[in-house]
């Protein structure tokens, strides 16, 4: 568990995304922490530096709700001050704490509050010893230095862990992870480090973290982009919706177009999708241009637009439903799509009180 989110053990992927603002700063990161919450964000990573920022971290974890994972290096001391904080989970390598002592007092803090661990390995910074055996960072090297920082919360009968293995290559990546998922049984945190930004970033993230999911590995995910945070947790979940992991929000269907399409199917498409950012509730909605590819869609979806001349053909539930003009296609789909929306959450409302009865 990482605060009330479950990790593993068959539950849903958890998304998480990281702050990139001053972790001091405590209104920017508390605004941000906001924004990836109301994103969907399951989890949230925050940087934690210094013993300032362990100061700060406290007060940001009062003021948000989403469970919040500190990313500590090296100094123990902020480890156990952010325990001692209401940490959800502290991101620690153990191997590079230092003295037993001090592995001991972290390891101890975290037990005592049931703070779970998470074991970090990134390719940019494997231990010199590591680097020297292997020359360059493989997939190997990655699992063994993971493989000791296991071992150490071993010595201290710690199991409270998950691990992640990042690097910024896709193959090394998913490599390592099919490695040491076939080697211990904890949550597997996975994510393609320093993935690159926006468009490569989401291609590197969705082909690799893709290979893994497909293949029943993996717990937890963070997409790293040199982007807005927010957009991490918007792709994660697009991935996750891809694969038919998890559904958050309305799952666009639309044709490319072309000269046979009766409306601007790209025009349509971008408006819906930036007017519809705020929708959480899962739904399907197709946008097809025309009749070649328009019925057969849009009959699977929850909501399907065929275009048509001189009007275009509106479906519900996979039958015809009414048509709509080009002039207003946009409201009139915004419209009836969160029309939509309100009567399922009022028949989702409705279950629950009957279940609760
Ligand atoms: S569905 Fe029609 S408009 Fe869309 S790409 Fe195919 S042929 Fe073109």
């Amino acid at each position: 568990m990482v605060g009330n989110v479950p990790v593993g053990g068959g539950a849903p992927i958890a998304v998480q995304s990281m702050t990139n603002t001053d972790t001091c700063d405590v209104e920017a990161t508390v605004g941000q922490i906001q924004a990836l919450q109301a994103a969907g964000a399951d989890i949230v990573r925050v940087s934690v530096p210094s013993m300032d920022a362990a100061e700060a971290f406290g007060r940001i974890r009062e003021r948000v709700s989403v469970p919040l994972v500190s990313d500590i290096h090296f100094d123990y001391k902020i480890a156990l001050r952010v325990a001692e904080l209401g940490v959800d989970c502290l991101r620690i390598n153990p191997g590079n704490i230092g003295r037993d002592d001090r592995v001991s007092a972290v390891i101890s803090a975290a037990r005592d509050r049931d703070i779970p661990i998470r074991i970090g390995v990134n390719a940019g910074s494997l231990e010199k010893s590591l680097q020297r055996k292997y020359g360059e960072p493989t997939p190997e090297a990655l699992v063994e230095s993971a493989m000791r920082h296991i071992d150490i919360l071993d010595r201290h009968d710690f199991q409270d862990f998950k691990v992640s293995l990042k690097a910024s290559d896709v193959f090394m990546t998913v490599a390592a992870y099919r490695q040491i998922a076939s080697q211990i049984e904890q949550p597997l945190h996975l994510g393609i480090t320093e993935a690159g930004g926006f468009r490569s970033g989401t291609v590197k993230s969705s082909v690799g973290l893709g290979m893994l999911l497909m293949e029943g590995i993996g717990d937890t995910i963070r997409v790293s982009l040199a982007a807005d945070p927010v957009q991490e947790i918007k792709v994660g979940f697009d991935i996750l919706k891809s694969l038919r992991l998890r559904s958050r929000g309305i799952n666009f269907i639309a044709c490319p177009s072309c000269s046979r399409q009766n409306f601007d199917v790209i025009q349509t498409m971008n408006d819906l999708e930036a007017r519809l950012d705020d929708v959480n509730t899962s739904m399907d909605v197709a946008i097809i241009g025309c009749i070649v590819n328009g019925p057969g869609e849009a009959k699977e979806a929850d909501l399907g637009l065929t275009g048509g001349s001189p009007k275009n053909l509106l479906y519900m539930d996979g039958k015809p439903n009414q048509k709509l003009d080009n002039a207003s296609l946009t409201d009139d789909l915004e419209r009836l799509i969160r029309e939509e929306i309100e009567k399922r959450k009022k028949q989702e409302e409705a279950v629950i009180a009957r279940s609760a009865d």
